[in-house]
This record gives C-alpha cells, sequence and structure tokens, in this order.
C-alpha cells in the first residue's frame, strides 16, 4: 500500500508574509489529516517562513531545485545540504520549466538526484512529453529515455525516498489534464524502467505522482486511479482553500 503524497509547487510566487499567511490558513483544514503526506514547496526566500509555521503539523517543506555540489564558486545556487540545513525534506529536480527555461537535461537531472538522495532529501524527479511528442506517437520512448538516465548509478537501496511525477508538459498550466488511462498508461511505463533499474520491490513500493492542471473538481477522479500515488499541483496550490480540498479528494 503506497501512501499518497500531495506536493504544491508555489513556483515563483509568494514572498515570507504571503506564506505564511498561507500556512494559517491551510492549517486548520488539515490537521487531523493523516491519510496523505503533504509538502509544500515555496522558492526559497519563503522556505525558512514555512518550515517556522509548519513546525508542528505533519506538513513536510521542500526546495524547487538545488544544484549537485555541496558548495563552491557557483553563482546563484543553492545546494541539497543548504536545503536540509535549514529543515527541507524534499525537493523537485527536473521540472518541466527547468527543463525549459534553464537548461536542465537528462544528465543534469541525474546529477542532482545523486546529490539529492545523498544528502538525505526525498527527490520528487518530474518527466513527461511535450505535446509534439505526444502526437508524434513517442511518449513511452521519451519517459523511457528521462527516467533511465535520470535513475544512473543509483542503487535499489538509495531510491528508496525518491518519488517520480508525471507531468505531460502539454497539461502544466493549460486547463488540459490527462485521462486517467493515459495517466495510468505513462505511470506503468516509469515503474517498468524503475523495476530494470532497481529491482521489482523498489518499483513497487516507488511512488508516481501525476501533475497537470489537477484542481478541486478533477481530483477525486486523479486520485482514487491505484496507478496514481498522488499530485504534484501548481496553480491550485496558490489558494489554501483550494489545495485543501485537493489533499482532502
Ligand atoms: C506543476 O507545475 O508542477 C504543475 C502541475 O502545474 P499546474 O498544476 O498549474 O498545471
Amino acid at each position: 500500500m503506497r501512501k499518497k503524497l500531495i506536493a504544491a509547487n508555489w513556483k515563483m510566487h509568494k514572498t515570507p508574509e504571503q506564506a505564511q499567511s498561507f500556512v494559517s490558513a491551510l492549517l486548520p483544514h488539515l490537521w487531523e489529516h493523516t491519510r496523505d503526506e503533504i509538502v509544500l514547496c515555496p522558492p526559497f526566500l519563503a522556505i525558512p517562513a514555512v518550515i517556522e509555521a509548519t513546525k508542528d503539523s505533519p506538513i513536510g517543506v521542500g526546495g524547487q531545485d538545488m544544484f549537485w555540489e555541496k558548495e563552491g564558486a557557483y553563482t546563484g545556487a543553492i545546494s541539497a545540504p543548504m536545503l536540509r540545513a535549514v529543515g527541507c525534506s524534499h525537493v523537485i529536480i527536473g521540472h518541466s520549466e527547468r527543463r525549459q527555461y534553464f537548461g536542465e537535461t537528462d544528465d543534469t537531472v541525474n546529477r542532482k538526484l545523486r546529490a539529492a538522495l545523498a544528502a538525505g532529501l526525498k527527490p520528487i524527479v518530474c518527466v513527461g512529453e511535450v505535446l509534439a511528442e505526444r502526437e508524434a506517437g513517442v511518449t513511452e520512448d521519451v519517459l523511457r529515455r528521462q527516467c533511465s538516465i535520470a535513475f544512473r548509478e543509483i542503487s535499489g537501496g538509495e531510491a528508496i525516498p525518491m518519488v517520480v511525477a508525471y507531468e505531460p508538459v502539454w497539461a502544466i498550466g493549460t486547463g488540459k489534464t490527462a485521462t486517467p488511462e493515459l495517466a495510468a498508461e505513462a505511470h506503468r511505463t516509469i515503474r517498468a524502467v524503475a523495476a530494470e533499474a532497481f529491482g521489482e520491490g523498489v518499483a513497487t513500493q516507488l511512488r508516481i505522482l501525476y501533475g497537470g492542471s489537477v484542481k478541486p473538481d478533477n481530483a477525486t477522479l486523479l486520485m482514487s486511479q491505484q496507478e496514481i500515488d498522488g499530485a504534484l499541483v501548481g496553480g491550485a496550490s496558490l489558494d489554501a482553500k483550494s489545495f485543501a480540498a485537493i489533499v482532502k479528494w
């Protein structure tokens, strides 16, 4: 039985004050919610405020990105040990916006993933096809390539804390969602690659989230699918009520 994980990706939204107000508005909805694991991923500058505001709650906090080196002359970068030092438990790696706007590649995703696991963070690794790839019928090849490169040089034991998010790029921020059948098919491909890389036991336990325009009104349909182990939520995670409604799908 895989516990579902619902993660909020705030992207470049919210100051520390706004983040704190969000948590104050969210907590009353979720005090007794133990069915799912909940993680908030604010922008770096708001992380300490969210850690402080969630400190007596079961809500985890994660970064939206990190660099693979521990420290050094890497202007503008934040490392995995730095995220750990302020109290982060998770980190998003390889989000399609990082791939599209910041030059992230399958290889840099692998380097970041290995560094995150080595630092004791739980990485949420994002994969997914763009519209042209879906239309060309190569979704399975794309997912196989993204996952097999991301999983390189990681042992089954090391992979245990990892989570994968299947995010079809054409569904992110567009209001379009994959049907449960399309998502389940993609999740089966990802799990098959994980089984080849890490063995059946680890692959069976691997949580694979769905991301792409998850909203309160489609959360129940998506989250009740056996193959979908939770959600990575962008736009609808910015409002406490709407995020709480998704968590309580
Ligand atoms: C995301 O950015 O990970 C995402 C899924 O965004 P949205 O929910 O807005 O589509």
